[in-house]
């Protein structure tokens, strides 16, 4: 049982029908709220036009009894018990919220979020007792990011900004001119620095309110992954500094594993527990029932192509840690991304095969399906592609973490920018064969 299922209407100062839902009336008497975005809205017959009077009664000015008494005084048919259940049916449709709920961040912080916490209101069909509960969450979140690319960049971008308590970022590589026609992170004046590095300072730059670390580091096999979900490496890390913003320059220059700590705008913790890995959310995504993760971070964000098996590696290593996981990618003008939670429905390798099992590829026997969507040495990508591959993964990874909205585990969607209105989605069950998570893997 979640949390906010415990949240009923009664309890609330001042119950309301969100802003975002207002109510409107069809021209045909009906009752429709929740606003007209498919997956949102509902539409409530009212052959007797007391619904109308109580979404109109529930502005946000009344406590809940004075609710139950405007719509009996003009509706005197009407039994308060009525009334009640109403308003705690449309608080269970995800439609009330209460307009006195006490703001549990400062003021800075209501600020910054301002605009993301009613979206977040918008899509959420969960009761809860405070629009800022799902940003409590997010600031809670510990998310290790590996690739900070195109994809990673775009994604590490909306994370910080949304406001993600802590994000690691994990990439190999040196900032290339050509990386600059979609990896907006990066600036003529970062070329030849490492990624990592560049990127850090640029996430540090853009919210101090999020710990940004990161380390220089190639991924080359799954136990090295399985390494990574347990957190930095502590000798690696570096002493929290009390740096000028815009200061920078550390891990520069060499290669092996460097890592970058919590730069400016950072809050050190007390001396001799700075360097402790990032410690388990006691919350932690609340609307997926996850298993008990072994890992300190809540999510584990994929942003990297190369090598070929890192899906593999990734979707084995966070099965045997019991770690939830997106990923993100293109293939030319198609760009997906998908949602894995250990125990809910398919994995990757479920979702690869069965994908492959629907597209008919006709292929011989033997012949390895990738034949059938080859790999560039160079992997063909614009602004666009990329951009939208790490909106898509951040937002896989924000919905996850906040359960808002609810992610069906196991599943990819997308969008082909051939065809534009044409949905894309893979989904299959989990296979009990599967090599990963099968019964004999
Ligand atoms: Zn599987």
């Amino acid at each position: 049982m979640t949390e906010a299922a415990a949240v009923t209407v009664e309890a609330f100062r001042r119950p309301r029908i969100k802003p975002e839902h207002r109510a409107y009336r069809t021209v045909d008497g009906n009752v429709r709220v929740g606003s007209v975005i498919h997956g949102i809205g509902a539409e409530i017959a009212d052959p007797q036009g007391w619904v109308w009077t109580l979404v109109e009664a529930m502005d946000g000015t009344r406590g809940p009894s004075e609710v139950v008494a405007e719509v009996l005084r003009g509706h005197p048919e009407l039994s308060g018990a009525d009334a009640r259940q109403a308003m705690a049916d449309l608080l269970a449709a995800g439609f009330v919220d209460d307009a006195e709920a006490p703001v549990p961040v400062p003021s800075r912080e209501q600020d910054r979020y301002s605009r993301g916490v009613p979206l977040l209101r918008w899509m959420d069909l969960t009761p809860r007792a405070s629009p800022w509960d799902a940003q409590l969450r997010l600031r809670a979140a510990r998310v290790l990011l590996i690739g900070v690319g195109g994809t990673g960049g775009h994604a590490a971008q909306a994370l910080v900004a949304s406001g993600v308590g802590h994000l690691h970022c994990v990439d190999p590589d040196v900032v290339e001119l050509s990386n600059l026609n979609r990896q907006p992170l990066y600036r003529e004046s970062d070329l030849g620095r490492p990624k990592v590095e560049a990127a850090v300072a640029t996430l540090r730059a853009l919210n101090s309110d999020v710990t940004v670390t990161g380390e220089r580091r190639e991924v080359s096999g799954q136990e090295e992954l399985t390494e990574l979900l347990a957190g930095p490496r502590r000798a690696e890390r570096l002493p929290c500094p009390a740096r000028p913003p815009g200061a920078t320059g550390r891990g520069s220059g060499g290669g092996g594993h460097r890592s970058l700590d919590a730069g400016p705008g950072h809050t050190c913790a007390p001396a001799g527990t700075e360097a402790e890995p990032p410690a388990a959310t006691e919350a932690g995504p609340q609307t997926l029932a996850r298993p008990a993760s072994s890992s300190p971070y809540d999510l584990l964000v994929l942003a990297a192509d190369r090598p070929d098996a890192i899906r593999r590696w990734t979707n084995r290593a966070c099965l045997a840690a019991g770690l939830p996981w997106v990923d993100a990618g293109y293939r030319g003008p198609l760009v997906t991304a998908g949602v894995y939670v250990p125990g809910q429905g398919a994995c990757w390798e479920c979702l690869r095969d069965g994908e492959f099992a629907r597209r008919d590829l006709r292929l011989g026997p033997g012949q390895d399906p990738e034949t059938a969507s080859p790999r560039m040495p160079w992997n063909p990508a614009s602004a666009v592609t990329a951009g939208l591959s790490g909106a898509l993964l951040a937002h896989a990874a924000l919905a996850l973490l906040t359960g808002i909205p609810a992610m069906e585990p196991g599943f990819r969607f997308g969008v082909n920018l051939m065809l534009p209105g044409d949905p894309v989605h893979q989904r299959t069950p989990r296979h009990l064969d599967c090599p990963a998570c099968g019964e004999r893997a």
